[in-house]
């Protein structure tokens, strides 16, 4: 589904549900002492709870960690993002969803099919990368046999991968997906992330509703017994393969796949946790 119709489809939700949606109103400064957003229209809003769901550069998380309420993760673990859309032409580029490695150093690239146009992207975290990005995702578009790089679109764009935070909350202001760094330090997916850190902070939202300030503790608890394991260990198979040279991403996946086929398609579809990853360690540990 197309993005724009995926986030459109889920604002109806929230505005059906009783949200107030204020368009063109982005939020220019958070109080974190006082709990309260400015807008750039000059409005001011406060409330029993904050919620940070306010993308890769939150404005939220920028003033917890300034008042150093949160603490931000030691190791670096931002990605650029390049994307552009092609035109659709019949066997020029593949029909199902690809992803692609060795192209950049730590990050991948990907090729995903729409009815009318198809997206290519690259990313790599960004203190590994420097300006090789571009030259990169040439190299691939050239690969793919698609349209002259030079005359595409390309946007740039931030991507969480690896900067999650260990408590992403503060009192009763709670941080979600991105906001928190909550995107897999390995495939880059955020969306299922972003939507299961809401759920965990609506629950303590809802069970903190006589003492607000004890929100983000009960979000923080559960955060850290659900999604917190599984970032942690995608990031920690990342090191890994990513400490290798890019020629060698593809063997190394070429060989885990035909080793483990059914564990790695449900991991990558997200059917499958991480946690397996930590079992196998645990059992290599223990043997
Ligand atoms: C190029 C690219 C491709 C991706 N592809 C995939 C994919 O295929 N699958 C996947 O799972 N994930 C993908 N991701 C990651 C995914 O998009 C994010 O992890 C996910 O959108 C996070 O959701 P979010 O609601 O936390 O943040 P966002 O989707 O970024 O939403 C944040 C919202 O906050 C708003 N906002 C930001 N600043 C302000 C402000 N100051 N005031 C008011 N509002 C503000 C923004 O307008 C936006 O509506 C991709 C990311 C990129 C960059």
């Amino acid at each position: 589904m197309d993005r724009r119709t995926y986030d459109h489809h889920w604002l109806q939700h929230a505005v059906s549900a009783g949200a107030e949606f204020h368009p063109n109103s982005a939020v220019t400064a958070f109080d974190q002492r006082r709990r309260e957003v400015t807008t750039a229209k000059g409005e001011k809003w406060t409330g029993r709870f904050i919620i940070g769901a306010d993308g890769v550069n939150s404005r939220v998380r920028q003033a917890l960690a300034k008042a150093r309420t949160i603490d931000e993760p030691a190791h670096s673990g931002c990605a650029t993002a390049l994307e552009c859309f092609v035109p659709r032409r019949e066997g020029s580029l593949p029909r199902c969803p690809a992803i692609y490695y060795g192209y950049v150093p730590w990050g991948y690239g990907w090729s995903f099919p729409y009815p009318h146009h198809q997206v290519l992207g690259i990313a790599s975290l960004k203190p590994k990368i420097r300006c090789r990005l571009k030259d990169g995702f040439r190299e691939f578009i050239a690969s793919l046999s698609s349209p002259d790089p030079g005359a595409l679109r390309i946007q740039s764009h931030g991507l969480p991968y690896g900067n999650y935070l260990r408590n992403p909350g503060y009192e009763n202001v709670l941080l979600l997906g991105d906001a928190a760094g909550l995107a897999d330090p390995f495939l880059g997916e955020g969306i299922y992330y972003a939507h299961r850190s809401a759920q965990l902070a609506a629950q303590a939202v809802i069970e903190s509703r006589a003492h607000p300030d004890a929100a983000a503790g009960r979000y923080c608890d559960s955060f850290r017994r659900t999604i917190y394991p599984e970032l942690r260990y995608a990031r920690a198979g990342r090191q890994i393969l990513f400490s290798l040279p890019p020629n060698f991403y593809f063997p190394v996946l070429a060989a885990m796949l035909r080793l483990m086929p059914k564990f790695c398609e449900e991991t990558i579809q997200g059917q499958r946790s991480f946690k397996w990853f930590r079992r196998k360690e645990t059992q290599a540990g223990a043997g």
